[in-house]
């Protein structure tokens, strides 16, 4: 039985990249990642055949994202979605009280002072409790996490590689790639998500509701419906994408 095919265009996508572990490798401190300036190229290439569909949902904050990927100029999300920038410059926040920002950050600074190795960082709505130099601290940390959001309500504890954060309950990114969804250039066009930890699953499974193409980097379970290998993969299929040799057609050929 033939099916009938409907011929696709790069524009009916918009791309969502998360940043760490997808588009830049780990590094023992986060201050260290970078993304290599030959795919920041390849991003901006992708962007402008795009029209401008494309967007960093990361959990760092905005002014990160942009450090990050400078000189591009791209739509993000920082924080899991806290702090939108639509194509149009404007920046939505989350509503967070800032007398809780403080009072957790006095909390957490107290309580992790005997825990070495352990990287406490304040982003602008919400914070990381970093482990890899200590893995020791998982579940200390982890438990002072806890405590943090069973005090304060608005936040929630967040598993990452290496991390705990704790970030508005309000915010996730499916909830952040929607709404970039619902602005221009993205609206109406079919989502595609790439990202490789916890925190992406709530934007695979947006991008899952909306038929379109969620990739998983790297190993672990996962509700995206592809998966790309690691870094280096990404770089590779990037290369591909904008080179014409995957198959625009269904994206399908991860
Ligand atoms: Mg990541």
């Amino acid at each position: 039985m033939n099916e009938p095919r409907q011929t696709r265009q790069l524009t009916d996508y918009a791309f969502f990249f998360d940043i760490d572990g997808t588009l830049a490798p780990f590094q023992t401190v986060p201050q260290d990642v970078s993304i290599p300036s030959h795919v920041i190229g390849q991003l901006g290439i992708l962007r402008d055949r795009l029209g401008g569909a494309l967007a960093f949902v990361s959990g760092r904050p905005l002014e990160q994202i942009d450090t990050l990927t400078r000189p591009l100029q791209a739509g993000a999300a920082g924080i899991h979605g806290a702090e939108i920038r639509t194509l149009d410059g404007k920046v939505t926040r989350a509503s967070i009280d800032t007398q809780q920002l403080s009072q957790i950050e006095q909390m957490l600074a107290e309580q992790t002072r005997a825990l070495k190795g352990v990287l406490i960082e304040k982003k602008s709505m919400a914070f990381a409790l970093h482990y890899r130099q200590a893995p020791d601290a998982q579940q200390p940390l982890q438990a002072l996490a806890n405590t943090v959001v069973d005090r304060y309500p608005d936040f929630k504890v967040q598993a990452g590689k290496c991390v705990w954060e704790i970030k508005p309950r309000s915010c996730d990114k499916g909830k952040a790639i929607r709404f970039l969804m619902a602005s221009a250039p993205f609206f109406g066009r079919i989502p595609v998500f790439l990202g490789d930890d916890i925190t992406d699953e709530a934007g695979f499974r947006y991008v899952n509701q909306q038929q379109g193409v969620s990739i998983k980097i790297g190993a672990g379970e996962s509700e995206a419906t592809h998966r790309i290998a690691g870094v280096t993969q990404v770089y590779e299929w990037l290369d591909d994408l904008i080179n014409y040799k995957i198959n625009i057609d269904s994206l399908r050929s991860v």
